[in-house]
């Protein structure tokens, strides 16, 4: 069997999660070591392991996974003062969970180069 990831276990509710938003397409969820004041994931519902598997998914599904980044930051309303999104990617990424997710960072002026 496939290894079941934190974040599988938390698309299925096998784990707790702080949900603030979820549909057909994607779940999100706050961040459990936030980097920022707001700190939120998320993930597609359509299982892909990081970025570079995106390439795999259907383009309709990208999109849709994409609208919802956009969309979920700014119902946590970010999209004035502005955020940052980030899919770390593979160990150079620093990708500690193998299930693709997009962090949503905000709720503060964010520093330029991240390391
Ligand atoms: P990565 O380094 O893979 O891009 O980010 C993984 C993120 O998942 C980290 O920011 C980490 O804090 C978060 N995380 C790890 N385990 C859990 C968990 O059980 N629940 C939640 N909500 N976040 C988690």
């Amino acid at each position: 069997m496939e290894d079941k990831t934190i974040f599988d276990k938390i698309l299925c509710k096998e784990l707790p999660a702080d949900i603030i938003f979820e549909d057909e397409y994607v779940l999100a969820f706050k961040d459990i070591n936030p980097q920022a004041p707001i700190h939120v994931l998320v993930i597609p519902k359509l299982k892909c392991k990081g970025f570079a598997q995106l390439q795999d998914i259907e383009v309709m599904y990208c999109g849709e996974y994409l609208k919802r980044i956009s969309l979920v930051a700014d119902k946590l309303g970010l999209s004035n003062d502005g955020y940052r999104i980030v899919f770390n990617h593979g160990p150079n990424g620093q990708q500690t969970v193998n299930y693709i997710h997009a962090h949503i960072l905000g709720g503060k002026q964010l520093n330029w180069p991240p390391g």
